[in-house]
């Protein structure tokens, strides 16, 4: 048996079950080696009921004899307890509280595993074990009933791999097929280069591979339990220095690509210096170098402009813009919202209209005559440039000569909704930004075929936003903060909380709360409310009149949420702050603090969860964008915090970004320092064609090398 040979081979998996496998992706015995276990119980300690002690830890395998419910039929408050017999002596209790899943597993008779910590039992006057782990030693096809063989020892008496079920596929059977692949297999060489293993002193596969599901006797359980081992450590590295192998070659072949050649005259940095309103950051200034230099090699640029809120971002895109306009090509910003479309539309108009440039803006609503006139511009290339949402890469608008793209807010994007704007233009530059702060190895990573720029520093003379959590029971304590805030001459934001099941919901809450605190609360201010179902210019005018001082507080939904620039706005209410989660709370406090005037950010919750409590604690701690994504990360995991899917990160086996960053360090040093190095030329085909063979799939490394 071969690492690619399909799974059927194996004995014990037919038709049914390789479906199961195939809904983890697990169509090879390499596949199935590499679902690696999620965490392992010492079962070493197997004992017979009758010798067992207080306070230890132990495995116990017997039939259970009996079980019941106290009281009867009270699963969501009762107690389910099961008696076990493993012939010896004495009997074994293992009770569950709140056992609504337990009580459908055991049934009398079965063989089971249990293992946890035994306690004496006052009441029945028994050795007991409280919410135990457990495992049904059910018998596999093929293999006879519970018994005395090899396979049959897998399962206790030793440091026992547990993995995720596969749906009707549980540890065991995973367990026991497993171990035939690993006593079946042909190892052939290693795919980590000969000279990586040597320099990095990394185990050869097949031995991490086998310990890291079986692990030999007097092993560091702790080890294993934190993903430190050895062999967890090889395989860990393996996956982040093939990914980053194969980032590194199409980033590498990109650049062989040949785009738009600007050229950076006195003209364009002249024009960029009459059109800048202030004196950009050091920070500011390092990233448009960046921007310009990779914008003047004919390579195309791909780059992500990384900062957090309010740390100047747009107008490091308008320099950029005016490059490509004084080089005659027209230029593109994508933006997730039509309010933050709008803004940027009006954000632009002001700094380049002045110059000279006809500024025009394509969202999905409005007149179609009106849209209709304005493509005809666009065609043209009479406007030079165009603001829009992603009915900017509709299929009937042509550009006349497309030289720039910007996007904005990339986590909101599709990578293919960027291509396919690109695909407007002859190789045009592409500048994405993103205010989610992330540390830049794991960026580079994530974002794999863009470069990255960030700005680490804020415009001067911003102060730090005072944030405040306040409980429900206090809410009128804010409102009279308000009121005061708004004497003051300022404007404030409420936010309304977040409603995930419908858009319809959210609204009808957001009219609430709109029409208590204007009618009820503040009947004297000028009140508006805003949200994602008003039509594009009502949502526009109230915008202008919020940013002209006409509307003291505004209410709306996390239609905000983006890039909205209101200087006098210094006080943000966030109603059920619980809901939201950390990066969107960070984002919505990014709407106040863009002035010199205190600001504040008051997070009214509800009752929360511990989850939701760190959040909230993390907000009132910092102001850091790079602290608050990390505990974001942290809390809702690479998965959830990129949106898979979204972002085009690869969906990694074995390897854990967050868990794991020290060593995708390492190994993405280790991979360019490799495919720099011209001694490793043919060792980088193998490699290459390694990638292309067995990661095409997973990671959609399209074409590399
Ligand atoms: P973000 O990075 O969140 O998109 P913006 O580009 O919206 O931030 O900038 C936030 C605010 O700071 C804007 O009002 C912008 O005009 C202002 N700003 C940006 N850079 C500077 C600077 N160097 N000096 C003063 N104000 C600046
Ligand atoms: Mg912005």
């Amino acid at each position: 048996m071969k690492l690619e040979t399909p799974i059927t081979y194996l004995k014990g998996v037919g038709p049914q079950r390789a479906k199961i496998f195939q809904s983890k992706s697990i169509f090879t015995v390499e596949d199935l080696l590499y679902y690696l276990p999620f965490r392992y119980e010492d079962r070493g300690n197997t004992k017979c009921i009758s010798a067992l002690e207080t306070k230890e830890t132990a495995t116990v395998v017997g039939e259970v004899i009996a079980t019941r419910m106290f009281p009867a039929r009270r699963a969501r408050t009762g107690v389910f307890e099961i008696r076990v017999s493993d012939g010896s002596s004495q009997q074994l209790v293992c009770k569950w509280f709140r056992s609504d899943y337990v009580r459908t597993v055991f049934e009398n008779g079965m063989t089971v595993a249990f293992y946890g910590k035994i306690e004496w039992d006052t009441f029945s006057q028994e050795m007991s074990m409280v919410h135990p782990q457990y495992e049904i030693q059910e018998a596999l096809p093929g293999v006879g009933n519970v018994g005395d063989s090899a396979e049959d020892r897998l399962h206790t008496g030793r440091v026992v791999p547990i993995y995720q079920a596969i749906g009707r596929l549980n540890t065991r059977v995973i367990r026991t097929l497993t171990r035939r692949a690993l006593d079946a297999i042909e190892w052939q060489g290693d795919p980590l280069p000969e000279s990586i293993r040597r320099r990095t002193g990394l185990l050869c596969r097949d031995e991490a591979l086998r310990e890291v599901h079986f692990p030999s006797d007097n092993t560091n359980l702790e080890l294993f339990e934190t993903f430190r081992t050895p062999s967890h450590v090889r395989l860990i590295f393996e996956e982040f220095f093939f990914l980053e192998c194969g980032l590194a070659l199409k980033r590498r072949k990109a650049r062989r690509e040949t785009g738009i050649t600007f050229s950076l005259n006195e003209n364009s940095r002249e024009k960029i210096k009459q059109i800048l309103p202030f004196k950009p950051t050091t920070a500011q200034k390092r990233v448009l170098a960046e921007i310009a230099g990779d914008m003047a090699r004919s390579a195309p640029m791909n780059r992500l402009l990384q900062g957090d809120v309010g740390s100047g971002k747009t107008i490091v895109a308008v320099e950029a813009a005016v490059i490509a306009l004084e080089n005659g090509y027209q230029v593109a910003v994508m933006a997730p919202t039509e309010i933050l479309a709008t803004q940027h539309a009006f954000y632009f108009k002001s700094l380049l209209e002045p110059a000279g440039y006809e500024v025009v803006t394509l969202t999905g609503s409005g007149r179609a005559s009106e849209k209709q006139k304005r493509k005809t511009l666009i065609a043209d290339g009479k406007s030079q440039v165009v603001i829009g949402t992603h009915a900017l890469i509709s299929e009937d608008v042509k550009f006349h000569k497309l030289g720039l793209v910007v996007v904005d807010e990339q986590h909101r994007f599709g990578v293919m909704q960027r291509f396919e704007l690109l695909a407007k233009g002859e190789r045009p530059d592409v500048l994405v930004m993103t205010a989610t702060p992330i540390p830049r190895t794991l960026a580079l990573t994530v974002y794999g075929d863009l470069d990255v720029s960030i700005i680490d520093e804020l415009p001067p003379g911003r102060r730090p936003i005072v944030t405040r959590h306040v409980t429900e029971e206090l809410a009128e304590s804010v409102q009279s903060f308000v009121r005061e805030q708004v004497q003051k001459g300022r404007q404030v934001y409420v936010v309304c909380p977040l409603i995930d099941e419908s858009e319809t919901k959210a609204v009808k809450a957001a009219r609430k709360l709109y029409q208590h605190l204007a009618e009820v609360v503040f009947p004297d201010f000028r009140v508006a409310l805003l949200h994602g179902r008003l039509k594009s210019v009502e949502k526009e005018k109230i915008m202008e009149n919020f940013k002209e001082g006409l509307l003291q507080i505004l209410v709306s939904t996390t239609v905000i949420e983006v890039g909205v620039d209101v200087a006098n706005a210094t006080v943000m209410v966030i109603e059920h702050a619980e809901t939201f989660g950390l990066s969107q709370l960070h984002q919505l406090r990014g709407r106040v603090g863009r002035g010199s005037t205190q600001s504040y950010c008051i997070l009214l919750t509800g009752p929360m969860s511990e989850n939701a409590a760190e959040r909230i604690r993390t907000m009132v701690e910092t102001q850091d964008g790079f602290r608050i994504a990390e505990t974001d990360l942290r809390l809702r995991g690479p998965g959830e915090f990129f949106g898979t899917r979204q972002s085009g990160l690869p969906s990694l086996r074995v390897a854990n970004l967050v868990r794991d960053r020290a060593l995708l360090e390492s190994a993405r040093s280790e991979a360019s320092a490799y495919i720099e190095s011209p001694e490793n030329a043919r060792g980088l085909q193998v490699v290459a064609r390694y990638i292309q063979d067995k990661w095409q799939r997973r990671y959609g490394l399209v074409k590399v090398g």
